[in-house]
């Protein structure tokens, strides 16, 4: 008698968790996402694991559950708890002692570079008072809001958030320290999905967004850039010292417009010399990372907006070779 009237209870509980079980089982993008489900007065409940996916990803497969889980007899409302494991991002910060010597550049195509060596790579664009990322990666695109996230904008492989692209140009000139930093936590916060690398392009010299990306954000490393010439050298130097104080470690100085090969006769020669940053890094103990040659290809691409690291020219590889070097020193 007793275990007569228990039976429509146990059917009454469980033909639902296995109906909501099915409609799961037919979304081929939950699979393995979710756990905790449960039903109960009409309400069916569940946790969605949204770690790894962009916003967009993440929206579509919480409406897709709901949808599936709502058809379903019995169900008068769908509770989805969203979670996502934090991913450990690296910082990689791209400074220079000042400002003309490619630091930008070298950021730009250093990023697409890491991007072609299959590591999910964001951008930052950190020069606030004057960004020049959205020019130089061809990306002017308005970025979306995810809640109170930023959701990056993506070319050649790499995401990327600048204040170029939020607000008119010179616009934030006006903007005093404490509003440039804020802005600056809103790109760094913003909603990077998966990427496991931020490169950050760093304003030239030693102000306060380097300070406020060090004390807040504990860059993993620091890449320098500096011509081969003494002048550029010396403001290098500054940099150099900035990061040893706040002990973010160096992993290289990359010497740019190193030397110029004429496109008309071949000749190269050297503008601002060249093997000047080398020796300086051996003098300082700073692992050197590569030379980037003067190029009117490098130059125009970057006008363009068209990183010479997507394509499949001699700077392609020089960029290649830098990244390499760059990950061998972050994995050292
Ligand atoms: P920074 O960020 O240090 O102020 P940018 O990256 O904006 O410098 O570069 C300054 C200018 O120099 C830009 O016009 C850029 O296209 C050019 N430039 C940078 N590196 C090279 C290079 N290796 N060859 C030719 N032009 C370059």
């Amino acid at each position: 008698m007793a275990s007569a009237a228990r039976a429509p209870i146990c059917r009454f509980v469980s033909e639902p968790i296995l109906a909501l079980e099915a409609a799961l089982a037919r979304l081929p993008d939950a699979a393995g996402r979710v756990s905790g489900l449960r039903f109960k007065d009409g309400a069916a409940s569940l946790v969605v694991d949204v770690g790894g996916l962009s916003a967009g990803q993440r929206t579509g497969l919480e409406q897709a559950v709901r949808g599936a889980l709502a058809e379903v007899t019995g169900v008068a409302e769908v509770r989805i708890v969203l979670t996502a494991e934090k991913v450990e991002r690296t910082i990689i910060a791209v400074g220079s002692g000042k400002g003309g010597v490619g630091k930008s550049t070298v950021a730009a195509n250093l990023a697409v570079a890491l991007a072609r060596a299959g590591r999910r790579v964001g951008l930052v664009d950190a020069d606030i008072y004057g960004p020049s990322q959205p020019r130089i990666m061809g990306n002017s695109a308005r970025p979306a809001l995810a809640g109170k996230q930023i959701v990056p904008t993506e070319s050649y492989g790499v995401r990327m958030l600048s204040i170029g692209q939020l607000v008119e140009t010179g616009s934030a000139l006006a903007w005093r320290g404490p509003m440039a930093a804020s802005a600056l936590g809103q790109l760094i916060e913003g909603d990077w999905g998966d990427a496991e690398i931020l490169v950050v392009d760093l304003p030239p010299g030693t102000g306060d967004i380097q300070l406020s990306l060090m004390q807040k954000w504990k860059p993993a490393g620091a890449v320098i850039v500096s011509t081969p010439q003494d002048l550029a050298l010396i403001d290098a130097t500054r940099a150099i010292d900035l990061f040893r104080k706040m002990d973010v470690p160096l992993l290289g100085l990359v010497e740019n417009m190193s030397g110029y090969a004429c496109p008309h006769c071949g000749e190269v020669s050297d503008p601002f010399g060249s093997g000047g940053a080398e020796a300086a890094a051996k003098v300082m103990g700073i692992p050197f990372l590569g030379r980037v040659p003067l190029t009117l290809t490098l130059r125009r691409a970057s006008d363009e907006g068209v990183p010479p690291a997507a394509g499949d020219g001699e700077e392609a590889d020089v960029f290649a070779a830098i990244a390499r070097r760059l990950l061998e020193r972050l994995t050292a």
